[in-house]
């Protein structure tokens, strides 16, 4: 007996051994619950190394990746310019809780490149961006109502932990155990991509709405691209009624351009939030925007707002060579390109074997749908077909692709994958759509 039991450990999948025994000591295993792969069943892989486009587990088996860490990985797993930098960060000193130059210098760039921006301030996730950006907006106009939309994810914040109600323009109600009521009652939820919805709200009670906050290309329902008549719609409202539209631009920002969604869509928010990218893989995020809306948080202003590790100087020494590295020439014309290639690859091969698939991206971001045409709201999103991508997700993995492990995720794409990485995702699609076909007919 205990000479079997030995043989199963051996042959025992060994990303299944240590989720086992990550169990018993971190809730689900992970330390963020899309890692757990609950929607899609089986052990995460536990990842030892990356290196470009690949990834590989404690098994040594390589995989291509298309999460990127869900966004950071711009530039492919350790890029040499960035490891070298982090490097010589690390030997000057780890923190230090007192001004350093690298950050008016990553300060600067982010002005420089998003000419939305006047004034910035470093936080060290996207949650502590969208707690910031609507406090900040609730002190400066001194109301409190807030509109966020269906589908839309700006971090777990107590006031953004919501759903919409039964009916339209109803209050939001929390969508974790753990949120008062009292915290989403003035959290207005509206349904994304539906600009009459929002012009009836502002109509009725615009003067009482602190700021709109949103995803110019949603990408926490799947990916989901705002209609140009939506996002103006609400610039137009919120100018009116002076009312802050922040833009979330934690995954968009230096990934569907240089310039971020706000420069596709021709849009001027009064506060951007940033993170993923900017950091390159460390813990870095921001919110910044118009002057005089930024002046009102500490020190200068009465809303509150710091952080013991804000500005770390190895996490933006990261960030501030990814952002070098991605200004190189050509950068977002090869990486739109590449995503292009990907997406329209698979959308042939689905073709091929009549599954009813869509896909589409913009610049280093895509999203693939189990669903004969690309969603443009979460209730289409909703429609898609959650056992065909379950399915489709083990086969790729099992080919050695790894997709994000949900049908309410967006994917991304590296600089670092080239045409012969993209073929052999191809490669692995054709077998896992094949099986798809096969599978659920
Ligand atoms: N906003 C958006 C648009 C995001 O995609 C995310 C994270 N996926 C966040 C905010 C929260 O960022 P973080 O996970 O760094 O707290």
């Amino acid at each position: 007996l205990l000479f079997n039991s030995f043989l199963g450990v051996l042959f025992m999948d060994q990303n299944e051994v240590l989720f086992d025994r990550a169990q018993k000591s971190i809730p689900g295993g992970v330390n963020s619950p899309v890692r757990a792969f609950r929607s899609v069943g089986g052990a995460p892989r536990f990842i030892k190394k990356a290196l470009g486009p690949h990834m590989y587990d404690v098994e040594g088996k390589q995989y291509i990746d298309y999460i990127g860490s869900w966004g950071p990985m711009i530039l492919g797993h350790n890029n040499p310019h960035v490891i070298e930098a982090v490097k010589e960060a690390v030997d000057n000193g780890l923190s230090f809780g007192a001004p350093t130059v690298g950050e008016i210098d990553i300060a600067e760039e982010i002005k420089r490149l998003i000419p939305s921006v006047e004034e910035v301030r470093l936080v060290s996730s996207g949650t502590e961006a969208g707690m910031s950006a609507i406090r900040l907006a609730r002190g400066y106009t001194g109301r409190n109502k807030i509109v966020k939309f269906e589908g839309c994810y700006h971090g777990h914040s107590d006031s953004l932990l919501v759903k919409g109600g039964s009916g339209l323009l109803t209050f939001g109600t929390p969508s974790s155990a753990g949120v008062p009521t009292a915290v989403t009652n003035d959290t207005i939820v509206l349904e994304y991509n539906n600009p009459k919805q929002l012009k009836e709200l502002f109509d009725k009670e615009g003067d009482e709405i602190a700021c709109v906050i949103v995803e110019a290309v949603a990408g926490n329902m799947n990916m989901v691209p705002a209609t140009q008549e939506f996002l103006e719609t609400m610039r137009e409202e919120t100018a009116k009624h002076g009312t802050v539209l922040i833009v979330d631009e934690v995954m968009t920002g230096f990934r569907v351009a240089l310039g971020g969604a706000q420069s596709l869509y021709h849009i001027d928010p009064d506060i951007t939030m940033f993170g993923k990218v900017i950091g390159g893989g460390m813990p870095v995020a921001a919110f910044g925007g118009k002057r005089d809306i930024m002046n009102s948080v500490a020190p200068l202003g009465p809303v509150y707002q710091a952080g013991t590790l804000s500005g770390n100087p190895v996490a933006v020494t990261c960030g501030l060579a990814t952002l070098h590295e991605i200004q190189q020439p050509g950068f977002y014309k090869r990486l739109s390109e590449q995503t292009a290639k990907l997406v329209k690859g698979l959308g042939a091969m689905a073709k091929k074997h009549g599954v009813a698939f869509s896909a589409q991206s913009i610049g280093g971001m895509f999203g693939i749908y189990f669903r004969g045409k690309c969603p443009t709201s979460f209730k289409e999103v909703m429609e898609c077909d959650a056992d065909r991508f379950k399915t489709f997700f083990h086969a790729m993995l099992d080919n050695g692709v790894y997709l994000a492990p949900s049908i309410y995720e967006a994917g991304f794409v590296s600089i670092t994958h080239d045409d012969s990485v993209i073929a052999r995702t191809l490669e692995a699609a054709d077998e896992a759509f094949a099986k798809v076909k096969r599978v659920h007919g």
